[in-house]
């Protein structure tokens, strides 16, 4: 889904996607590495200052299952985010160095050949959105459950280095 910035008309653009809209269930699904269960994504585009950036308005509802980093056992997951980001053409004509960004332009990110590649800002969304390991939300439940693997580990598991590893860490 590439929109050409061209042709963006003057008053804004509103786009919606859901989970039955390919390149949106695949954006959202490489971003959380699971194929989302509940999908919305809304992006309002506006020509901004010069005519060639292009600010947009994100909101995302996505929920997605998973097994927690630590203890394995099944989680939900979802992102809510409502973001304003702005989009200028990437420069080609001169090098990195040349490129004065002010604290302002932190945020910026660069579109390419006059189009926005809105698969490309949705992922980028929602995988900044995430944190960076899948945990279990009741902590103490995780807690209990990695504390009862590292347990059996620690009594069976002799012949596994990890599992004698981690017996050392726990006496
Ligand atoms: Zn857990």
């Amino acid at each position: 889904m590439r929109i050409r910035v061209e042709d963006i008309p003057v008053g804004g653009q509103e786009i919606e996607a859901g989970l039955e809209t390919t390149w949106a269930r695949e954006a959202v699904q490489e971003a959380m590495d699971a194929a989302p269960t509940t999908l919305s994504a809304r992006f309002r585009l506006a020509l901004a200052d010069r005519k060639t950036d292009v600010a947009v308005r994100l909101v995302v509802h996505a929920e997605a299952d998973g097994l927690c980093d630590r203890c394995g056992e099944e989680v939900h997951r979802g992102v809510d985010l409502d973001t304003d980001l702005v989009y200028q053409p990437e420069p080609t004509s001169v090098s990195e160095e040349e490129i004065e960004l002010g604290e302002d332009d932190l945020d910026v990110g660069w579109y390419r050949d006059g189009h926005l590649s809105l698969p490309d800002i949705l992922m980028e969304a929602v995988a900044l959105e995430l944190p960076s390991r899948v945990l279990c939300t009741d902590e103490e439940a995780c807690e209990a459950r990695t504390r009862a693997m590292l347990a059996a580990a620690s009594e069976g598991g002799a012949g596994h280095p990890a599992f004698a590893a981690l017996k050392n860490l726990k006496n």
